[in-house]
């Protein structure tokens, strides 16, 4: 089953205190669909600028993600740059150039509007809704949103909410849409926004994945070595809806295993900059770190 994503294809320009790059390949779209599309044929809908080469386009050609809705407009491709401390947990926003986005009116081929499962990644919640309204066929909606969208445009992205069955979303980033410290409490009142599932990733403390009256803890993969956190979110979104749509959408949809596999994706993914990682990625190696996953959460009934 497809997964049709929205979202930005950036240049990053990232420092950790392991290194730095500069307008490396990035943005929320290009990181999810690298990694979903080990499980799923990935559409992507994004513009660039003039300055995206095809050598830009080919780590994701290479992963055979459809690029019929990438659209190349006169300017130039959206650009981030931030900054990790000794605390990889969060970046901090140095820039933020939109260039292309700010004036890009999404237009989805009209073969792609029954895609059955959509992802609204991090980019502007308006354009996130266009999407949204063109993909008619969409069985499930997932989204992402940051900080940024959430101080710039709170009311589009409440809007937003009320559509949406899957709110993928930070611990500091559901605390500042909802003013609520306490993470249960903030998932209660964005589920009454809409979503009736959210799942709340904080880094390496792991997910937290709440649906009907069930609740479900991961921790993150133990990692000795965290080169670049950029795209973990959507390298976990990538490996969550990814093994979604793997399984079809009939029959009771399992949130906890796409956690698990969310969260293989997303230790694959802070190895190292930029789509470095990924792209030397191989099957058998998200199989071995989903078993390790399995030994690192079992545990005996208290007897
Ligand atoms: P994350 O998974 O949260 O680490 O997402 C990192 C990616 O988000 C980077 O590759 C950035 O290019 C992209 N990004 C940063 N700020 C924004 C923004 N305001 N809108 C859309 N994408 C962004």
């Amino acid at each position: 089953m497809s997964i049709l994503v929205v979202g930005s294809v950036a240049f990053d320009t990232v420092k950790t205190p392991f290194g730095e790059v500069r307008d490396a390949l990035g943005g929320s779209a290009a990181h999810f669909a690298v990694a979903a599309s080990f499980f799923a044929p990935v559409r992507l809908v994004a513009v660039v600028g003039e300055d995206f080469t095809p050598a830009h386009r080919q780590p994701l050609l290479d992963r055979s993600i459809d690029l019929g809705g990438l659209t190349t407009a006169t300017g130039r491709t959206f650009r981030w740059s931030g900054a990790y401390g000794d605390d990889l947990n969060s970046a901090r926003t140095l820039d933020t150039q939109l260039n292309v986005f700010a004036d890009f009116r999404p237009n989805v081929p009209e073969v792609w509007r029954d895609t059955p499962l959509l992802f609204l990644a991090n980019i502007d919640p308006d354009l996130q809704w266009d999407v949204l309204h063109q993909v008619r066929g969409a069985k499930l909606v997932a989204a992402d949103t940051m900080n940024y969208w959430i101080d710039g445009k709170p009311e589009a992205l409440k809007k937003l909410l009320g559509r949406v069955d899957i709110l993928l979303i930070n611990d500091g980033e559901i605390r500042q849409l909802t003013g609520e410290r306490n993470l249960v409490r903030a998932v209660s009142v964005v589920r009454r926004l809409g979503p009736p599932a959210v799942v709340v990733k904080r880094g390496e403390h792991g997910v937290l994945v709440f649906e009907g009256e069930s609740a479900f803890a991961l921790p993150a993969f133990p990692l000795a070595s965290v080169i670049d956190p950029t795209g973990a979110g959507d390298a976990f979104a990538g490996g969550f809806l990814g093994y979604l749509a793997s399984r079809g959408l009939d029959g009771e949809r399992d949130l906890r295993t796409a956690a698990v596999v969310g969260s293989v994706m997303a230790s694959y993914q802070v190895e190292d900059f930029s789509l470095d990682r990924l792209k030397r990625l191989t099957m058998p190696e998200i199989r071995e770190r989903f078993s390790r996953f399995e030994d690192l959460t079992r545990f005996k009934t208290l007897s």
